[in-house]
């Protein structure tokens, strides 16, 4: 299963997924905002998960927009920020895997999203829903709904509650028999190296 995370609206979130990586083994992607002071906060703590490959960084555009209204250097210049941001902080190149914020995209998008080499928009199948703040037995909730073999799940860089269920999350991984992969180690090929 690929657990991805998106955003960082909160630098305790972010550290509270880096020290859960790190103390678990989980394979995550993050789709990060570079805009989002918790990537500059956490980039010690993240720095040697990334270079590892165990966290895989991917480009979510700088500062979130919905791509479908901008034009297309617009669009380029939020994925080109962000990817520049990303090698400079973390030394990482995340083509060619970028989330639209919103899931919103297109054909225009995609176009000139893949002319600078972003080439896969990556949507999800599955959601812990917590882009804004939940229960925590909501977040508990859904992913016994959606945990399984073969998906994307989607959760947030953004507020608490799933930082207390990990432990929950990570038994319902374990009870279903499912590891955690990055993108990188799913779909790398001689097309995508
Ligand atoms: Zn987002």
């Amino acid at each position: 299963m690929a657990w991805t995370v998106d955003d960082g609206t909160s630098t305790e979130v972010v550290a509270a997924y880096a020290a859960f990586a790190a103390a678990t083994g989980t394979r995550l992607t993050m789709f990060v905002n570079g805009i989002y002071a918790s990537w500059d906060e956490n980039a010690e703590a993240l720095r040697s998960l990334v270079a590892s490959g165990q966290v895989q960084l991917a480009n979510h555009t700088w500062s979130h927009p919905d791509l479908t209204t901008l034009d297309d250097a617009s669009i380029q210049a939020e994925l080109q920020r962000n990817h520049d941001y990303l090698a400079e902080v973390y030394g990482v190149d995340a083509r060619p895997y970028f989330r639209p914020p919103y899931g919103a995209h297109d054909d225009r998008v995609d176009a000139a999203a893949a002319a600078i080499g972003y080439t896969t928009p990556t949507l999800w199948y599955g959601s812990l829903a917590d882009s804004g703040e939940l229960p925590d037995q909501q977040i508990v909730d859904l992913a016994n709904e959606w945990f399984a073999s073969g998906r994307i799940i989607i959760g947030h860089l953004n507020h608490l509650p799933v930082t207390r269920v990990f432990d929950q999350l990570t038994g319902i991984l374990e009870a279903r028999a499912l590891t955690t992969v990055t993108l990188n180690d799913v779909f790398i090929s001689a097309a995508h190296p």
